[in-house]
């Protein structure tokens, strides 16, 4: 059974984790259907997550695409536990523009492809509650790979968790093939009833995925993700980030081993390398 610990500040451990970086950025453009809480998706002060705030800090980042990067956890589950974050400061994955869902899903397929090179398959969550602190929720999904009979059970941890904690999770079956992120995230704003609701969302190896819009008043346990992610990869210890802890060296390491982990299936970093001889891995394909 897992210990349900409300967790408050876990969304403040992030302080310093990242920074400025240019990447493939494209130049800020307005956000069709962006809810940021920090105003139109301006880097927030203080916020760990804006690649443009001076809080910020590139340490952790493993990939930047045209609009969402890729970094590695500050207080990391598993070796290969990553985040997958909007560059700008935008509330929820459901309500980024098109295109920026649509990079969301690239770097979830460039992971689901990684993690299967290591006999693991992806599990990831994410949760958007209104904060009332540092222009509000900036998006994040975590994202483990865990071995295929923890990915059997990852949809029942969840439920049972979820529970635990007094919610029903609805389940959204897996993308039709060939229905692309577009569909996708149509299908999401209508399951959570709108672009700024606040949620819990898990995705399940198979693409299915599990939401629960929250109602006014409604408060939804910090940790919940995070422990379901801990037990399933088998190190439910981990759960509490401040097992977690490495010195700036081991960190420093552990980037540059998952940097080379990811680069085979970096769609980003393919994208500027054509020409330069680079082969083509797994990571190019998409689930569309
Ligand atoms: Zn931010």
């Amino acid at each position: 059974m897992l210990q349900l610990a409300t967790m408050w500040w876990w969304d403040g451990f992030w302080m310093n984790a990242l920074g400025t970086a240019g990447g493939n950025r494209r130049a800020a453009e307005s956000p069709e259907g962006g809810a940021g809480g920090g105003g139109e998706g301006k880097p927030v002060e203080g916020c760990w997550f804006c690649l443009g705030s001076a809080a910020a800090d590139t340490e952790l980042v493993a990939s930047v695409g045209e609009e969402v990067y890729l970094a590695v956890d500050k207080g990391p589950i598993t070796p290969e536990h990553a985040l997958i974050v909007p560059i700008d400061h935008l509330s929820a994955s459901v309500a980024l523009s098109p295109r920026c869902f649509a990079e969301v899903e690239r770097y979830l397929s460039a992971l689901r492809a990684m993690y299967a090179s290591l006999g693991r398959e992806l599990v990831a969550f994410e949760r958007h509650l209104y904060l009332r602190t540092k222009g509000g929720n900036h998006c994040h999904i975590n994202v483990v790979g865990v071995t295929p009979a923890a990915g059997r059970r990852a949809g029942d941890a969840f439920r049972a968790a979820a529970a635990t904690a007094g919610y029903t999770l609805e389940l959204l079956p897996p993308p039709v093939r060939g229905s692309g992120p577009d569909e996708l995230r149509r299908q999401l704003l209508q399951a959570l009833g709108g672009a700024d609701t606040e949620y819990f969302m898990a995705l399940l190896p198979d693409g299915s995925r599990l939401v629960r819009p929250l109602m006014r008043g409604e408060r939804w346990p910090m940790a919940l993700g995070r422990e379901v992610l801990a037990d399933l990869a088998g190190v439910p210890e981990r759960a509490s980030w401040k097992q977690c802890s490495s010195s700036p060296e081991e960190e420093r390491q552990r980037v540059e081993q998952f940097r080379q982990l990811f680069k085979p299936f970096d769609v980003m970093q393919q994208a500027e390398d054509v020409g330069a001889g680079e082969g083509v891995g797994q990571g190019q394909q998409t689930r569309e």
